[in-house]
Parts: C-alpha cells; sequence; structure tokens
C-alpha cells in the first residue's frame, strides 16, 4: 500500500506545491491513504488525481444538491455544478499546486496529496468561514457549511421565531433591540416600522401606554438592561383587561451575558378560568359552612323543645299515677313545646317546597284588618312582657290572596319582634292604605340589626351575628319563607333598623281592584 503524504513548505504545514510532471496513478489502492490523509486534515472534499470525488463532508454534500446521489467516482465539476468555484479552485491543486480561494463568503484551501515517490494522488480541500462571519454562527460545527446551507439554516431560525405563540424581543446591553419576532408586535400593536431604530428604550415607553401599571412596568425592565443573571416570571395587565406572563432570561454568548431575551405569552383566558375556579370553590366552600351551621343549629332547635316535653309528660304520667289529675299547666306547657316544634318542623317543610317550586297559594279575597287583628289579639296573648299596638283604618283592605299564609307572615314579625326585644318595650303592628297597596308593618324596640347584614336578612338560614343561637333560637328560615309569600301575593317585604335601638319589618300587599 502506498503511503500517502503532503510536500510541506514553510510552517504552515498546508499544501505546497509538488513536481509538475508528478505521475497519475491508477486503482482504487490509492483511495484509503488520500481518505486517512484528507480527513486528518480535516478536509471537506477528496479528489483522486483524475479530478473524480473520493470524499465529500455532509455539509458540503447537502450543499451539493438533492441528497442521496453517488458522488464517489464523479468528476468533480459534474459533483459541483452548484459550487463552480470550488471545482474550478481544485485544478491547480490537480496540478500540484497549493492554494487559497474565496467566493461567497467562503475560503477553501486546496492542496494536492502525493506519494512518497511524489506521485500526485489527488487534492483534497478544506472550506472556513472568514473570521467576520465566525461570530454569527453558533459553536458546533457550522463553520464548515456552505453558504447555501447557512441561508436555509437562517431561513429555518426566522419562521420558527416568528411561528412560536410567544412574542419574544432580544436586547442588547446598549439597549438596542437585535431581535424580535412577529408575535410580539401583535401583542403590543406595534409595528415594523415602529422598530426600525432599534431602540429599546422608545419600544418600552410605547408598550408602557398600553398597561395598567406603567411605571412599575418600565422600571422593572429598565431595571434588567443592566447585566443580570436573573430570570424571571412575571405578570402583566394591560389596560384592555389582557394578561400577559412575561419570562425573561439573559442572553449569553460564551460565558458573558450580551443581553436579555424578554418573551410575552397571552395567559388571559387561563388566569379568567383559574379565578372563576377559584370563585367556585370559595361558593362551595361557604355552602358547605352553611350547611353545617344550619345542621348544627336545626338539631339544637330540634332538640331544645324535646327536654321540656319530656319533663312535663313525665310529671303528667307520675300525678295521674298519683290521682292527682293532669296539671292544666303542665299541659300547656307540653302543647307550647310540641307547637314549637311543629313551627320549626312547618319552617322546614316550606322551605323544602320553596325550593322545588311546590309552595302553593290559595287565591281568595281576604280583608286585611280582620285578618291582621285576629293575629294580634291571639299573639298578644303569648308574651306577657311586651305591649302590643295595634292600628288600622276602617274601610276594609282587600287583598286578593292566601289568608293563612299571609296570616303565617304576620306571626313571624311579630314573633321575631318579641323574641328579639329580650328586655320588652312596645311592639307597634299598624295596617295602613298606601295608593294602590295595603301596608302592614311590625315595630319593635329590640336588638336592632346591624347595617351590613341587613340585605341578607331574607337569605335561607341567615342569622344576624348579634342574634347568637344561644340567646335567640331560630333557624334562620322564617323571613326568607315570609319574603317569598310576600312576593308571590305581588308585595314586598323589607326591614329598617338602628342596631341596639329597634326594628321595623315592612311589606306590602297589592289591593284588589273593586
Ligand atoms: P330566626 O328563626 O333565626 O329568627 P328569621 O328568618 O325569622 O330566623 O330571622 C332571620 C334573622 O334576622 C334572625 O336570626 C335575626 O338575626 C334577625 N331578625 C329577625 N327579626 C328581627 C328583629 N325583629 N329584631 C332584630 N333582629 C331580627
Amino acid at each position: 500500500m502506498s503511503k500517502a503524504h503532503i510536500h510541506e513548505e514553510g510552517r504552515s504545514g498546508w499544501g505546497a506545491p509538488g513536481p509538475a510532471e508528478a505521475r497519475h496513478p491508477s486503482g482504487a489502492d490509492v483511495v484509503p491513504g488520500l481518505l486517512s490523509l484528507g480527513q486528518a486534515l480535516q478536509a471537506a472534499l477528496i479528489v483522486d488525481a483524475y479530478g473524480r470525488v473520493v470524499w465529500m463532508d455532509d455539509a458540503l454534500t447537502h450543499a451539493t444538491g438533492p441528497q442521496g446521489e453517488p458522488f464517489q467516482g464523479r468528476p468533480v465539476a459534474a459533483v459541483l455544478a452548484r459550487l463552480p468555484w470550488l471545482a474550478q479552485a481544485m485544478r491547480p491543486a490537480l496540478q500540484g499546486k497549493a492554494g487559497v480561494h474565496e467566493e461567497s463568503g467562503l475560503k477553501a484551501f486546496v492542496l494536492p496529496v502525493f506519494d512518497e515517490q511524489g506521485t500526485l494522488l489527488g487534492a483534497c480541500a478544506r472550506l472556513q468561514l472568514p473570521e467576520s462571519s465566525m461570530g454569527q454562527v453558533a459553536e458546533g460545527g457550522l463553520t464548515r457549511h456552505a453558504p447555501e446551507s447557512l441561508a436555509h439554516m437562517n431561513s429555518v431560525l426566522r419562521a420558527t421565531f416568528d411561528s412560536i405563540a410567544e412574542g419574544v424581543i432580544v436586547v442588547d446591553l446598549n439597549k438596542r433591540v437585535t431581535a424580535f419576532n412577529k408575535r410580539f408586535l401583535d401583542i403590543w400593536g406595534l409595528t415594523e416600522e415602529m422598530m426600525v431604530d432599534r431602540d429599546a428604550e422608545r419600544v418600552l415607553v410605547r408598550a408602557a401606554g398600553g398597561v395598567k401599571h406603567p411605571e412599575s412596568f418600565t422600571s422593572r425592565i429598565r431595571e434588567r438592561f443592566e447585566p443580570s443573571e436573573q430570570v424571571d416570571v412575571e405578570t402583566v395587565e394591560l389596560l384592555d383587561g389582557r394578561i400577559l406572563e412575561r419570562k425573561s432570561l439573559p442572553q449569553r454568548m460564551g460565558g458573558a451575558i450580551i443581553g436579555r431575551v424578554w418573551s410575552y405569552r397571552e395567559v388571559t383566558a387561563e388566569r379568567q378560568a383559574e379565578a372563576e375556579r377559584e370563585r367556585l370553590l370559595r361558593e362551595a366552600q361557604e355552602a358547605i359552612r352553611v350547611r353545617d351551621d344550619f345542621l348544627s343549629i336545626a338539631a339544637h332547635e330540634l332538640k331544645t323543645p324535646l327536654t321540656p316535653l319530656k319533663l312535663h309528660l313525665q310529671m303528667l304520667r307520675q300525678r295521674g299515677a298519683e290521682g292527682d289529675g293532669a296539671s292544666a299547666r303542665h299541659v300547656d306547657k307540653s302543647l307550647m313545646q310540641v307547637s314549637r316544634l311543629t313551627g320549626l318542623v312547618n319552617d322546614l317543610l316550606d322551605t323544602s317546597r320553596i325550593q322545588e317550586g311546590r309552595l302553593t297559594l290559595k287565591h281568595g279575597p281576604v280583608v286585611l284588618q280582620e285578618l291582621a287583628h285576629d293575629v294580634v289579639s291571639e299573639m298578644r296573648l303569648s308574651s306577657a312582657h311586651h305591649r302590643v299596638e295595634y292600628e288600622a283604618p276602617e274601610s276594609p283592605l282587600v287583598v286578593l290572596g292566601d289568608a293563612d299564609r299571609l296570616a303565617q307572615v304576620l306571626v313571624n314579625l311579630m314573633e321575631n319582634a318579641f323574641k328579639y326585644s329580650p328586655s320588652g318595650g312596645t311592639v307597634r303592628v299598624r295596617v295602613a292604605r298606601e295608593d294602590r297597596h295595603a301596608h302592614v308593618s311590625v315595630q319593635d324596640e329590640g336588638i336592632g340589626i346591624p347595617r351590613d347584614q341587613q340585605a341578607h336578612l331574607f337569605e335561607r338560614f341567615f342569622r344576624a351575628r348579634n342574634a347568637p343561637i344561644s340567646g335567640f333560637g331560630g333557624l334562620g328560615l322564617g323571613l326568607y319563607i315570609c319574603g317569598d309569600i310576600v312576593e308571590r301575593h305581588g308585595g314586598r317585604l323589607w326591614v329598617e333598623s338602628v342596631l341596639g335601638h329597634g326594628s321595623t319589618f315592612r311589606f306590602t300587599v297589592p289591593l284588589a281592584s273593586t
């Protein structure tokens, strides 16, 4: 096997003119020698003494045209039809002369290869980008790529940059915009023309015009114009309601920071969905809390009348056994507790009927004074330490509706007036005419209701915070039911109250047209 070598000249170690009368060897036995020498020299192209391609590296293969066609053994001029200058540059080397050729920003070092006897075996070419363009390509061996391949890669990168969902801008340490993509312009409503001067400060001021908190927005970005290792992820709210997530990180070259990359992603829908989920969660938690409170109050309220009821019944049994006859007082007390339990159970039933839309009302003429008079007379008896005043006009106020349900409303309002006036006082019931409505009010001098709680009184299970269950029993259902009944009669129920001074509950019902 022949041993291939190059003729050395000076200190360059690259190519040297060999004897002009070099002989062309024939046969494939020269190929391994050519290959090993060419590869040691990092050659991109190796041809034999006849100008036939022996080997090309991948980048050059790529640049020469469609992949997959075999090039071995074909004339270099044909294989390099797209790079004729390089084929041309090989000629002197095949005549024993080394040289350097430059074209389209690419340098080719060509040199002949001889065997020990000085016979020309072939030639190699090593390709290199000129120094000035070295910095523009990433590390990792692109230096031997043909310009077509670089242009191709550049276009791939550009297309990728413009197709990503994030808006990206890159700013160098001189506050110059070194790159940005279309999405960045779209997000910030900017145009290519606005970016012509590449002034990052100007872009920042323009963008700040559209954000909710421009001062913190600009100061945060200006801080990061200084070189910093920091990677930040922040949220930017825009005046038009959009929400952006901003990520920024240093741009490095070699080990040094040379600028910063900012990317913006629209997260409006994500954040809104998140806020909605949180709201629903809070509501669900509140509903669970209300339910739990209600269950404990309901259990307490339903149990309370049972103890005295049991006690009174035990006494009745004992006295009966002693032949003492039933004591009217114990019977009354037992009946009172039974009616309290009945009231609680009825409220629960009414509430579930209202919820399911099953609460039905009768529909007939009701003279309000008669109804109110009956209720007031009966209720008067239920509290010894309240004074009850009743006032109503002479001429009958007739409404169309359900007398029992309207009486239930008045009873409930009066019971509350007694219950929430633990120190007694006067309870005033008034019936009056107001235009085409009958107006009924129940006024007490009791504990009153905190202002911020008044709007909630007619909600299911609501109990004001100044009415602790230990002091004032109740399920928080009465007013909810009353409100529903009044509304279904075409009227309105509301309250006026001063904390510590008393409350007035009022409701209206439309008068029947005569
Ligand atoms: P409850 O059974 O708890 O009394 P209601 O629905 O009748 O339920 O009343 C709801 C809440 O409204 C009560 O828990 C109480 O805090 C408040 N309230 C009702 N009436 C009065 C009143 N006359 N004075 C003060 N607070 C009242």
